[in-house]
């Protein structure tokens, strides 16, 4: 099969991506939004390439917003699970899991290890219990973190600091509650790098200037972090290390 065509289109926020179009003996040109966010086009054999590029055009709005939904879903596990001498990712780093014995249930980050110190070591719910809240911590500590960094942009526009709550929720990977004040980041952050987690941070910190995601929003997120694009596309993907601890799962 020849390797597909690819063309470009710009979306409303001024973002241009690729578009691969794969031409097939099928009736009607179907649309795709990869997991990444990338556009996949099936194509009829005889439609113009002018057809193509119109069809990208005048659909641009819609795909950018069904593009966005996409890309806001957590494509990561939201519960963190490890054995003794697993490797994890926390934020872009890889850890060696460690689970001991000790009469105080724990975990200790020490020299790229997690040490997990549970009464049982064996104790598969206790272990996966003390994780997912070890794992809700540290998001909510450097969720915390990223948005008071990013703070003095949106005081000096008015807002007050909101309160951040964290949740297993694989639903998206962050959201805003202007009502309440108040962004709900995902656990399933504690997969991705740190330039990611700021690029969250910001866009739900926006969202309490500009509820929806239209070009004042746009234009408020680059003052913030200029490179938001480029920090956006470290989403992390079910990559090595989940699949790993999934089919280790399986044993
Ligand atoms: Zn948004």
């Amino acid at each position: 099969m020849p390797d597909p065509q690819q063309e470009r289109l710009t979306l409303p926020d001024g973002q241009t991506i690729g578009a691969a179009v794969i031409r097939k003996a099928v009736k009607r040109l179907t649309l795709r939004i990869r997991p990444d966010g990338s556009l996949a086009l099936t194509v009829p054999r005889g439609l113009s390439r002018a057809a193509v590029l119109a069809f990208l055009a005048d659909n641009a709005a819609r795909i950018a917003r069904k593009r966005d939904g996409i890309l806001a879903r957590p494509h990561a596990p939201v519960t963190l699970d490890a054995r003794d001498g697993d490797t994890i990712l926390c934020f872009g780093r890889a850890l060696r899991v460690a689970v001991l014995p000790s009469a105080r249930p724990r975990c200790v980050e020490e020299n790229e290890t997690l040490f997990v110190y549970l009464p049982d070591p064996a104790d598969d719910e206790a272990r996966r219990k003390l994780l997912a809240r070890f794992q809700r911590e540290v998001v909510l500590r450097e969720m915390q973190a990223q948005c008071v960094a990013l703070f003095p942009y949106f005081s000096r526009h008015g807002v007050a600091y909101p309160t951040v709550r964290v949740n297993h929720t694989r639903a998206q990977w962050g959201s805003c509650l202007p009502d309440k004040h108040e962004l709900h980041f995902s656990t399933a952050l504690f997969f991705a790098p740190r330039p990611f987690l700021t690029y969250v941070a910001a866009h739900e910190l926006t969202h309490l200037l500009c509820p929806d995601h239209g070009p004042a929003f746009y234009a408020h997120l680059a003052a913030v972090l200029p490179d938001h694009r480029e920090a956006r596309r470290l989403a992390p993907v079910l990559g090595a290390s989940a699949r790993e601890t999934e089919k280790k799962k399986e044993r």
